[in-house]
Parts: C-alpha cells; structure tokens; sequence
C-alpha cells in the first residue's frame, strides 16, 4: 500500500517471521496517507520489552512505557540518508490518571484495538500492517476532512491529559486542519487545565506551533480556545490595546499586528518567530493617548518589552543562548533606518544585537512592516542592509570603541588631555589584540584599572 523505506521493511518482517504482531501507528501513518514525510516512526507490537531486545542487539530500552527504541538508517532518494531511532511499543491500554499528566499505572493490552483507543486525536489513532490500515474511529474520513477530533469524550481526553490541549493545536497548525467543534469547545471548557503541564512540555509544543507552516493560525487557535491566557497572559492583554490615531500608520490592534507579523516572518527559526510574535508586547503598559490630540504614543515600549521577553523566557525554560537572543531582538528592533545614521551609529547596533543575529532582526523588521500592511521594502530599508555590509567592511577606528573620551574623563577624573587620547588608544589595541571585546561594561570596567596601575 505503501512504499517503505527498506529499514522499517525490515522491522516488519524481524517481528512477523517470530509470530509477532507488528503495526506502525500514530504520527507515520498519518503522515503516509498524507503523502508528507513521516517525522519518526512508531510502532506497536504484542511482543514484550524482553522480545523486542532480543531480536534487535543494538537496540535499548530505559522508561517505564514499555518503549524499546532501535537505532535505523532511513535511505531517500537523491538526498542523503537520515539516521534516526524507531520506536516499538507494545500494546498498552491507559487506565485512571494521577495528575492529569501521568496514568496512575500502565497496563499492557492484548489487541492493537485497546492501544487505538487510549491515544489522543482520530487522525493518530490509524494503525497500518503493511495490508490494511486498522481505523476505528474514522480517523480517515478526519484526514480527508482536514478535522482534529479528539477520540471519545473529548472532555475526558483532556482531563486525562492536558498536554493534549495544545498538542489539538499543534496538529491543527502543522497539517492545516480546523478543530472540530465539540473538540474545540471542550478545549475551551477545560483550558485551566493545561496550567497542571510542566512548562517544559508546553514548551516543546508551543515551540512546534511556531515552527510550523501555519504559526499565526496557531496563536489564533490559543487564544480563541482561551489557552493564550495561560501561556502568554502579556500577548492575550495585546488584543484589546488599540494603536490606530492620527499621523500613525496602524491598522490593527497591537495583538492583531503581532499576530500578523508572525504570519509574514520570512525566518524560520523559532525564536526569531518568538520575537517576532513578542516584539512589541511592551506596548500595553506604556499606552498613552493624548486627549487632546487623541494621537497614541508607546514611548520605550522596546525597553519594557525587554523585560517581558525575559520573563516570557524564563517561563518557557529557554536555554540561555536562546533567552538573550530573543532579548536581543525585543530590546533592538526599534533600530532607525536612515541614511543620515553615522558609521558609528551604525556600528553600536550591529555590536547590541550582535552580528549573529543582524540577519534575524531583519526579518523581524520586514515581518513588522508588512504586519502593519506596509509594502514589503522601502529604498530606505534596502540602503539600510547595504550600508550594514559596507560598515563591516571597514576597518575598526578608536571612535568605534564601546566607550569614549568623556567616560575615561569621568571615571578617572582628570580633564581633557593627552591623558585621554592615550587610554583610548590602550583599549582600541586591546580590542584589536582580543584581549578584550567591545562591550561597554567591559570597557568601563577596564577604565577602572587605569586609576591605579597605568597612568603615572
Ligand atoms: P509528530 O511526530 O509529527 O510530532 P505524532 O503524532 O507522531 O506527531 P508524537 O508525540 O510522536 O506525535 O506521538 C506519537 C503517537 O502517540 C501519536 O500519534 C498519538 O497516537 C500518541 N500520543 C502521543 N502523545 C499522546 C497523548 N498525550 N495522549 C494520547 N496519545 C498520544
Ligand atoms: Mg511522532
């Protein structure tokens, strides 16, 4: 029915020459009859652990599920082939659960029909054994449909498992399905509950939404099943915060502009998507509208936005690197486009938000503009990304120090003078050597150093 890549063939035929049951469930089949690549390969058996081992040597298995996992080599056609870990379950059916997160106890089934129906949605409850596919739940007619359906009673499902309330919006936001309606008014109905979910968990998923081809879709679902407010309490409160006013070229609420930023980002890396939804989130505390005027103003709303990101960050557990990126790229994506910028001014914004990610914040800015139904380039934007090359280009000059010659003046409290030009000098050969980088605090700080030791 379909055609196989030879190593998970190969799977099916270990378990079915030793009389075992063997059917690829979940994700893959899905995918398979979606004609899209499957992202990994699940299988479920009525073999055990032990079984599995056996007849897989470098196989390994260390969690409770039951899952034995085996290393593959996944050959393509024309592209280089993919190394990757299949995954083989054996039938579990679920009982009561804990906490909403983990079932009390895991149970072993004897028919592939039980472990259909513990899973999540319709369209993943499809299993294949290489003659037929195994759907109980009409979980085709879902796919042909394009509706995620939760299997059973949907409020059930989602009191069972939380995590199953983002992951209907993922799903939706990956393949370009809807909800189905009692699906999604139960995801409504039960939104409280995904606070019971480690960040971790939501995390990866929330993460997955905005990787997808459809991310702004996603954030549209979250917040009109209400989970928004649980997840980014600061983006839900964007919404109702308008920004149309004279001499102003908005259209849209701030959480509609965000929303429609995301959807125009041309990056596809999730934290310059994260930014980019995020990028203006600073702008509900610093609202002003003049009475008078009725014009709307946002003074500094990138510097209180820099301190929502990082909070945002530290709720979703972001690794470091990723938290001062998305920083980054809150806190700068103000900067001015201008021909009248100077070299320096230039070069201050390329050293804040850091050459890395000169090219994400780019996209970032093009997604604002067009998010606020801006025409995609303006000659000055354009200018703007020629004279960035150009700038870094050139060689690196003493008045492109991170400090200058009133700092030293301050700091070491002596008048203008030789003096000054000298310390100037001693950091510029500093930062050349590397010795010391061209960061202001840095700088101040070696400033500092010159008090005692090296001015005589
Ligand atoms: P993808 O791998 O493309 O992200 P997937 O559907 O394979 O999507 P996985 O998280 O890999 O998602 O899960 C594999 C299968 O396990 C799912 O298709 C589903 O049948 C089942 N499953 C996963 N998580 C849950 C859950 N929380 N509740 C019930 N079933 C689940
Ligand atoms: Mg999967």
């Amino acid at each position: 029915m379909f055609s196989l890549p030879e190593a998970i063939g190969n799977i099916f035929k270990t378990l079915k020459k030793n009389h075992f049951e063997i059917y690829l469930v979940g994700g893959a089949v899905r995918d398979l009859l979606l004609n899209r690549k499957p992202e990994n390969w699940d299988f479920t058996t009525n073999a055990t652990p032990d079984d599995i081992q056996a007849l897989f040597p470098d196989s390994f298995y260390h969690n409770k599920y039951g899952t034995v996992s085996i290393p593959v080599t996944i050959d393509q056609e024309n592209k280089p082939s993919i190394q990757t870990i299949v995954e083989i379950t054996p039938f579990r059916k679920e009982t009561s659960y804990l906490d909403l997160r983990h079932p009390a106890k895991i149970e072993w089934a004897k028919t592939v029909e039980e472990d259909l129906k513990r899973r999540d949605f319709t369209i993943n409850a499809l299993a294949y054994d290489e003659e037929k596919i195994i759907d109980l739940f009409q979980g085709q007619d879902d796919l042909k449909n394009k509706l995620i359906r939760a299997i059973g009673d949907p409020d059930q499902k989602f009191q069972e498992d939380a995590l199953r309330l983002i992951r209907a919006i993922r799903l939706a936001a990956q393949l370009g399905f809807l909800i189905e309606d009692k699906t999604r008014l139960s995801i409504e109905k039960n939104a409280q509950l995904i606070t019971k979910i480690s960040w971790e968990r939501i995390r990866d998923e929330f993460l997955k939404i905005l990787k997808t081809n459809h991310p702004a879709e996603g954030v549209l679902f979250l917040r009109n099943t209400k989970l928004l407010q649980y997840l980014l309490p600061e983006l839900d409160v964007c919404f109702n915060i308008p920004q149309k006013s004279p001499k102003r070229h908005h259209r849209y609420d701030v959480g509609t502009h965000l929303v429609m930023s995301l959807k125009n980002c041309p990056s596809s890396d999730e934290i310059t998507r994260f930014a980019t939804l995020i990028h203006d989130i600073g702008k509900a505390q610093t609202f002003k509208r003049d009475y008078q005027t009725g014009i709307i103003t946002f003074y500094n709303h990138e510097v209180v936005g820099e301190k929502l990101a990082l909070k945002i960050a530290e709720r979703f557990k972001l690794s470091n690197q990723k938290k001062e990126k998305l920083r980054r790229l809150v806190r700068y994506h103000q900067f001015t486009v201008s021909e009248k910028q100077t070299d320096k001014a230039i070069r201050r914004f390329i050293r804040q938000v850091g050459k890395e990610y000169l090219q994400d914040i780019l996209d970032l800015r093009f997604a604002d503009r067009i998010g606020s139904g801006a025409k995609p380039d303006s000659w000055r934007f354009k200018h703007f990304r020629q004279r960035l090359v150009e700038v870094q280009k050139e060689p690196f000059k003493v008045t492109d120090l991170a400090v200058d010659g009133y700092d030293v003046m301050k700091i070491l409290g002596v008048k203008p003078g030789p003096i000054v030009g000298k310390v100037l000098n001693e950091l510029f050969q500093m930062v050349v050597d590397k010795k010391l980088v061209n960061d202001r605090e840095v700088l101040l700080k070696e400033i500092e150093s010159f008090k005692t030791i090296k001015i005589s």
